[in-house]
């Protein structure tokens, strides 16, 4: 429980919020990459806006990164400073006054685990996080993009409406077998008549029934974890 001063009921003041989170995930560089490259970008904003709280603010981004993308390649942490400028009034040059500090790195390959751990680690640390993530499909040669806001989950959860998981989009006919989560990619020849059902090769779950337009073909990707 949280009283009205912040602090909770169990004397500690860790649940007060501290600051603002604007964490950014976006695809850079081009798609000829393998795996593809990713740009983090987190925004840490003190509700204090003193230097040292924004010093504070800084090492603590710092630390939290360091810590979610332990064991991930990643490129050096650039820093830069926010500052917040007020419009010059008549006669008066513009006042700028440091309200933000921003941390970013790069990393190969879809961070989803990472950014997790991070948005988890900066609420314990007492901060509000606002995500973004724009993301590219990981299949090659597929320009597909999605952007997604994780703390407002579609129905679908995490994953993007008509995207096949988190870091493939819809275009490419996978299927994940009901029955035993076995991964196939599904490919058509038109039928001359209607199309004979397909199975399951692990499980023998039906993926697609009699009688289609098409005749599928199906290829194992991934086969269960679970063993029979
Ligand atoms: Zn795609
Ligand atoms: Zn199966």
């Amino acid at each position: 429980m949280e009283q009205a001063d912040g602090t909770r009921s169990d004397g500690s003041t860790e649940a007060r919020p501290r600051g603002t989170a604007a964490l950014h995930v976006a695809p850079s560089g081009g798609a000829a990459t393998n795996p593809r490259r990713y740009v983090v970008v987190l925004e840490v904003t003190p509700d204090v806006a003193r230097a040292d709280e924004i010093t504070k603010a800084l090492a603590l981004a710092k630390r939290l990164l360091d810590e979610a993308f332990a064991g991930s390649s990643y490129a050096q942490l650039v820093t830069r400073d926010v500052w917040a400028t007020d419009r010059a009034h008549r006669g008066q040059a513009a006042a700028s006054a440091l309200m933000a500090v921003e941390v970013e790195l790069e990393c190969l390959g879809w961070p989803g685990e990472s950014t997790a751990r991070l948005q988890t680690l900066l609420k314990q640390n007492g901060y509000r996080v606002i995500a973004e993530e724009r993301r590219a499909c990981a299949e090659e040669g597929c320009r597909s993009e999605a952007v997604l806001l994780p703390n407002r989950p579609n129905r679908r959860g995490r994953v993007d409406d008509g995207w096949y998981s988190e870091t493939i989009c819809g275009k490419h006919n996978y299927k994940t077998c009901p029955g035993c989560r076995s991964v196939f990619r599904l490919l058509s020849t038109n039928a001359s008549g209607p199309a004979a059902s397909v199975a399951c090769t692990e499980c023998g779950f039906v993926l697609v029934e009699w009688g289609s337009s098409k005749h599928w073909e199906i290829e194992l990707v991934t086969a269960s974890a679970v063993s029979s």
